[in-house]
């Protein structure tokens, strides 16, 4: 098949005017100008999006699809207690549920253009649900507990949860990771057990770090409302929480956390130079979520100097419940403006770089990069085609000009994994949207009581 659009968005090299991409099977064949492609494969039969955007499907770096159905239901709450209505909002769900919301998350994702993913969960119905909807990327169990005399205990439990997980994602375009929550969830020597465990079996690691300032105030002096609502919430008040007197990102270094070689950290916000150089230090990848970190007041990561460091960096939209949308084209766009508010001035931050980060960025994050992340030969088939006809678009005269600066969701009108077809135009060729749609309406009336 010969896809062809007004402009090709390789990544990798300047965007193509007039260009055309090749498929084969499951991957790329050939990347280049429409007329020098339909010469070189005559017999391949034309799709034509016009005025459109060709370029990789979109990589969200940190997703909670299962928390879709908390769209709304969690606004205006500064971090702690959005996480706090957010666990006690959880308890109403019957596994039923959380199938639904996590469908509603695929649902979303796939018509906004997202192809891979990076998702923690803590039911293991975002695994069920990116399986049968056909997304590709790594699904991370999720590990809790701050009882010390219960490590071995909830290690064995993850190991069985992590090897049937695996079992359930062979021959998907899936692998299974773990998630040792965040500091606030996850003991020292769970820490510690986890990241032994995941260096023994090469499992990829995920977790929130530094996000919030009440973060680092139970880090480092056991005060916050982590310290004292959230655990009492959780039932861990008995449990001694020893103020560390340092920052999150030194901290979980000491106990290990860091070391086993795959670790991607979520938020990053709140981090200075030295924290910063520790996470060089162990090649960690970071989770860049500017929406969800700005709407709860956590505040404005210091992106310039993460990416001065050389870090591998891709974009996050964490979920629905703390983000609203799934996005990328607003969470580009905000990332951007935040970013030149910040560090008040323009130079550093182009459109050109934040579709990098959305796209091969996230890829480099979650160690896929060499299979998709841009469009070039013998790359897995990740691509989307992006509508850039409307008013609020034209003219355009730079592609990633429109798509940061005017683009959303809404624009997105094709949507392949794998050389499969997932959304064309308003229709998901696997996911019902209206059965998914219908059994979000009572899941939100059971959470509003
Ligand atoms: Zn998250």
């Amino acid at each position: 098949m010969l896809l062809k659009a007004k402009w090709v968005l390789p990544i990798v090299q300047k965007p193509i005017e007039d260009g055309a991409v090749v498929i084969g099977g499951d991957k790329i064949k050939s990347v280049g100008k429409f007329e020098e492609l339909k010469e070189k494969y005559p017999t391949e039969k034309i799709k034509d999006f016009g005025q459109a955007v060709l370029m990789p499907g979109f990589v969200d770096a940190h997703s909670h699809l299962e928390y879709s159905v908390f769209r709304g239901l969690c606004d205006d709450l500064s971090f702690s207690y959005w996480k706090m209505q957010l666990t006690r909002k959880s308890s109403k769900l019957s596994d039923e549920d959380w199938f639904y919301s996590a469908k509603l998350g695929a649902l979303e994702a796939i018509s906004s253009g997202i192809t891979s993913i990076a998702d923690s969960t803590n039911t293991g119905a975002s695994l069920k649900a990116a399986k049968e909807a056909g997304l590709r990327g790594i699904i991370f169990h999720e590990v809790v507990g701050m009882d010390n005399s219960k490590v071995d205990e909830t290690i064995s439990e993850a190991k069985k949860f992590v090897s049937s997980w695996q079992a359930e994602a062979s021959g998907t375009n899936l692998e299974i990771g773990v998630s040792p929550y965040s500091v606030y969830a996850v003991s020292p020597p769970l820490f510690q057990a986890v990241s032994h465990w995941a260096r023994e079996e090469g499992l990829k690691v995920c977790f929130h770090l530094a996000g919030s300032l009440d973060e680092c105030e139970f880090v480092k002096y056991g005060s916050s409302s982590l310290a004292t609502l959230y655990l009492e919430q959780m039932g861990w008040s008995d449990f001694l929480w020893q103020p560390m007197g340092v920052s999150p990102v030194k901290y979980v270094e000491q106990w290990d956390a860091l070391e086993s070689g795959k670790v991607m950290v979520v938020h990053c916000v709140q981090v200075s130079d030295a924290d910063i150089d520790i996470l060089k230090k162990y090649d960690v990848s970071v989770v860049h979520c500017p929406k969800c970190s700005a709407k709860l007041g956590m505040g404005i990561a210091p992106l310039e100097k993460l990416l001065r460091q050389n870090l591998k960096v891709g974009m996050g939209m964490d979920s629905p419940a703390s983000n609203n949308t799934l996005d990328m084209f607003d969470e580009m766009r905000v990332g951007l403006l935040l970013q030149r508010g910040f560090e008040e001035k323009v130079d550093g931050f182009s459109a050109e770089k934040f579709i990098g980060l959305a796209t091969l960025g996230g890829a480099q994050v979650l160690g896929i990069d060499s299979e998709v992340g841009s469009l070039e030969k013998s790359k897995k088939a990740d691509l989307i085609a992006v509508d850039i006809s409307r008013t609020y678009q034209s003219p355009v005269s730079d592609p990633c000009s429109a798509l940061v600066y005017t683009a959303n969701q809404e624009d997105v009108i094709f949507t392949m994994v794998g050389g499969k077809v997932l959304y064309e135009k308003g229709k998901y060729s696997i996911l019902d949207k209206k059965d998914v749609l219908s059994k979000a309406e009572p899941i939100r009336t059971k959470l509003k009581s």
